[in-house]
């Protein structure tokens, strides 16, 4: 059996992976969660943070107060949450190459490239904290991200804009289709997809169509929004599966 947990600005999700089957454990607020405290017998777990990476250590987390105790004698596997949400992302749909955004406390992005996750030089895929324009303070101690005009934090009510639609009419709305439309000319994915608390919860038509005003034709991948809020703990048990059982 694998574990599978998301730590996320604000809550903590951990599921389990056991004969290809997923089951929801539970849960947690992050700043109360303790890897130690999940009274389970497992054989490997796989860890989605939103975090920033180098050379596979944290080295940033501009949305978490407290990184909870992961320490475990277990195999492990810990990757940034968005790049573990592309990795289920890519598992589900079957596709190779895929670009994905998760919308919650923040904007995390995650990028598979034939079928693995792309780090870069460790933290490739952070579009949250790429600059948009303006003043605005962002959580990383930068000034005006896309973070700072569309998300979690940054937009008051952001539910209820979801809810009734006005989402789509706000400025923060508009930056984001702009700053995903630039990473599909940069990545020309087969599929883009999008996840978490708040854009697993956006219109699928509606951002393919804002997003497709502002590319070529040729380039228009599919879009899909992943309506799972585990879909980052789901990835991260597979990534750990793959990563530790199977390997050849
Ligand atoms: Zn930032």
């Amino acid at each position: 059996m694998i574990l599978g947990i998301d730590i996320g600005g604000t809550n903590t999700d951990v599921v389990l992976l056991k004969n290809g089957n997923f089951e929801v454990f539970g849960s947690f607020k992050t700043k109360d969660f303790d890897l130690n405290k999940i009274d389970l017998e497992y054989d490997a777990v796989g860890i989605g943070i939103a975090t920033w990476f180098k050379k596979g250590k944290i080295v940033k987390a501009p949305n978490l107060d407290r990184i909870p105790n992961i320490e475990t004698k277990k195999p492990k596997v810990v990757d940034n949450d968005a790049n573990c949400f592309a990795y289920y992302s890519a598992k589900v749909t079957g596709k190779k190459n895929v670009l994905s955004l998760t919308v919650g406390t923040g904007i995390g992005t995650g990028i598979v490239v034939d079928g693995k996750i792309y780090h870069g030089d460790g933290l490739a895929g952070e579009l949250g904290h790429s600059y948009v324009g303006g003043r605005r303070k962002c959580k990383c101690g930068g000034y005006g991200h896309l973070e700072c005009y569309f998300g979690g934090w940054a937009i008051k009510n952001i539910k209820e804009k979801i809810k009734n639609s006005s989402i789509y009419e706000t400025r923060g709305f508009r930056l984001f289709c702009i700053a995903v439309s630039n990473a599909i000319m940069l990545l020309n994915p087969e599929i883009v997809t999008f996840g978490g608390r708040i854009g697993g919860r956006l219109k699928e038509d509606v951002i393919s169509e804002e997003i497709s005003k502002l590319i070529p034709d040729l380039f228009k991948p599919e879009f899909k929004v992943i309506k799972d809020d585990y879909a980052v703990a789901k990835g991260s048990a597979m990534l750990a599966k793959d990563l530790i059982f199977d390997i050849r």
